[in-house]
């Protein structure tokens, strides 16, 4: 990937940068799609610092993502959290047509990526690799023949609820009025097309019953997934999972990626920087091995990242951390990239 960056100018090392630029660089949670549907975003520019200072949106672009080497990223579908159940499916289609549309406008700089040859070939071409991935399952609950749509494996992965309740399952927010901390029926048998289709079934955002009753119902050959999560061992959230839920995801074959969100994942009386990811991904690497972790940063997904990771060169400074933290090289090319793609070609 070319760039025209410096390492003083990004303020990490010259090792940092190289390995960024040198290795599979795969985000598993961007939600850059929110401000190009909603205010017409232009992925192709360079944002400097972002419209809001790095405060919830602007954080990335794809100028930004080849500076630090990103080589490819899950592009979300996510749509509102409380629209009604009944348009969901035809605002997903629309919405996949305009995603299809940001992608064929970058002129050959992004392509849809559905398997990971397909995102070999890309890499080798020096092609952003967009891996599309919906948030908020339910938008599939309105489909008249679900394992038809999911058949052309356009998605890479479901998560299968959102920042609310659903016809399928529990969400880990509390701004929910719960009435059943389970996964439905529906919900168990989203997971069952979902596998069916080898697409992951990505459990970040969900309430832990559902999140075990999902565990249950997955077929357990095939990893399972969260994308864009903390952890509770570091610091105890709604939004952070457990030793036990780490655990079981990582035995399955699947990664946990970690969030780049400060109100998730500070600690008292720890770092507010990206040291506060590198201490979320040691202790998944703690409980689950080196093979567990990944990245999923949740960039423009409404997020406030670590103080200096808001401009969205989040990564490299990250990767700057782990080498002063004393990781090797092998284990950082697994987190930045490599343990998502054993995954995916387990999955697919
Ligand atoms: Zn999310």
């Amino acid at each position: 990937m070319k760039t025209t960056t410096t390492a003083q100018q990004l303020g990490v090392s010259q090792r940092a940068l190289d390995l960024c630029l040198d290795a599979d660089v795969i985000d598993l949670h961007v939600d850059t799609f929110i401000p190009v549907r909603l205010w017409g975003y232009d992925v192709l520019q360079h944002h400097g610092r972002g419209t809001l200072n790095g405060y919830y949106f602007g954080h990335v672009d794809l100028p930004r993502m080849d500076e630090q080497g990103v080589t490819g990223a899950m592009w979300s579908l996510t749509t509102n959290p409380f629209r009604s159940e009944r348009k969901r499916f035809s605002v997903l289609q629309k919405n996949r047509a305009r995603y299809e549309a940001m992608v064929a406008a970058s002129d050959g700089r992004m392509v849809i990526t559905s398997t990971p040859d397909a995102y070999d070939r890309a890499r080798a071409a020096g092609v952003h690799a967009v891996l599309p991935a919906l948030q908020g399952g339910n938008a599939l609950a309105g489909a008249p023949d679900l394992d038809a749509w999911l058949a052309d494996r356009w998605l890479t992965r479901v998560t299968i609820v959102h920042l609310t309740d659903s016809v399928y399952g529990a969400t880990s927010s509390p701004a929910t009025d719960r009435k059943n901390p389970h996964l439905s029926a529906r919900g168990k048998e989203i997971v069952r097309a979902l596998d069916r289709a080898r697409i992951f079934v990505d459990l970040a955002h969900i309430a832990p019953q559902s999140f075990w009753d999902a565990v249950e119902v997955h077929d357990p050959a095939l990893p399972l997934i969260a994308t864009h999560t903390g952890v509770s061992g570091v610091v105890p959230h709604w939004r952070n999972l457990d030793d036990a839920q780490i655990e079981v995801i990582a035995k399955s074959g699947g990664v946990i990626g970690v969030i780049y969100a400060a109100n998730f994942m500070s600690r008292p009386g720890g770092p507010r920087d990206c040291e506060m990811v590198a201490e979320h991904l040691e202790h998944i690497v703690k409980v689950a091995g080196e093979d567990g972790p990944a990245i999923g940063s949740d960039y423009d997904g409404a997020v406030v990242p670590p103080k200096d990771m808001r401009d969205g060169h989040g990564h490299v400074k990250l990767v700057d951390a782990l080498l002063r933290r004393g990781w090797q090289e092998p284990a950082i090319r697994k987190v930045l990239g490599g343990n998502f793609l054993r995954s995916w070609r387990k999955l697919r």
